[in-house]
């Protein structure tokens, strides 16, 4: 059975890229006889604000969605804790303690997450401290994991390839797992089958698969849906104070026909779908 999932991070209300994302999601599951899940992806405790949560969940149902909901980011720390001492048993993280300064200033490459680590810290066998944060060896990672496919519905079958990360960082200080360990474990512990999520998270496939390879995790398919954009082509984001949907629904606009709508390919004024 397909399992897909929305997973939003409540740093700022949803707007209308988050709706199409979760229709998307939501649509691909109905079709396929399968399940859509919901998931608060609550793991970035700073910028986190529970209070957007209730509205996620009003926005859904306004838009006429059906979901099942799994345990928050913020209840599974022991869960992401456990796989840190895992892949720190195993010798794939090594410890860091240098300042994104010192980074930005000393890496030669860049890559999708900024600046390419340039290896500072390996081999310099650091004590791991909650001032430390942990990277991936990604060369001993790539050794272990060899040549590793990923399919994803749109792009097709891509190779998994950590070069324009190098050693990602996937524990900050304090413990706190990142992004791409968290989601990982996740759509795991999940089930999910078919990892739905915009175009813009694309490469970070690279790093959630190879995870996938160590942590010996089943392997979904991934479907990385166009992303709705503006005017000046840039695709509608939470920090840009994209309208949130939630004007609409408390204008008392009908959600089910606006998700209608957007199905068809009608989108607000100004609002088009990229053709990556
Ligand atoms: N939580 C991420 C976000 O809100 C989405 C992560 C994902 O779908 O993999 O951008």
């Amino acid at each position: 059975m397909v399992v897909t999932r929305f997973a939003p991070s409540p740093n700022g209300m949803l707007h209308i890229g988050h709706a199409w994302s979760a229709i998307v999601a939501h649509d691909l599951a109905k079709e396929r006889g399968g399940k859509f899940l919901l998931r608060i992806e609550d793991i970035d405790v700073r910028r986190s604000r529970p209070a957007v949560i209730d509205d996620f969940r009003r926005d859904l149902e306004w838009l006429g969605l059906e979901w099942n909901e799994v345990p928050t980011q913020s209840s599974r720390l022991d869960q992401y804790k456990r796989v840190k001492d895992l892949l720190v048993a195993q010798g794939f993280l090594y410890p860091c303690s240098c300042s994104r300064q010192h980074i930005i200033d000393s890496a030669i490459d860049h890559g999708p997450e900024g600046p390419i680590y340039p290896g500072i810290c390996k081999g310099r066998h650091l004590e791991i401290t909650s001032e430390t944060s942990l990277r991936l060896d990604s060369e001993k990672a790539m050794c272990r994991v060899g040549s590793v496919f990923w399919q994803d519905e749109f792009a097709g079958q891509m190779l998994a390839d950590l070069s324009q990360f190098g050693d990602v960082v996937i524990f900050r200080k304090q413990d706190e797992a990142s992004y791409h360990l968290a989601v990982t474990h996740d759509d795991a512990q999940d089930c999910v089958t078919l990892v739905t999520r915009g175009q813009d998270l694309l490469p970070y496939t690279n790093i959630h698969r190879v995870l996938q390879s160590l942590l010996k995790l089943p392997v979904p398919r991934w479907y990385h849906h166009d992303l709705l954009i503006d005017k000046s082509g840039r695709k509608l984001s939470k920090s840009r104070s994209s309208e949130p949907i939630s004007a609409l629904r408390l204008m008392g606009a009908d959600g089910r026909r606006f998700a209608d709508e957007l199905r068809s390919g009608n989108f607000p004024d100004g609002i088009s779908l990229s053709k990556a």
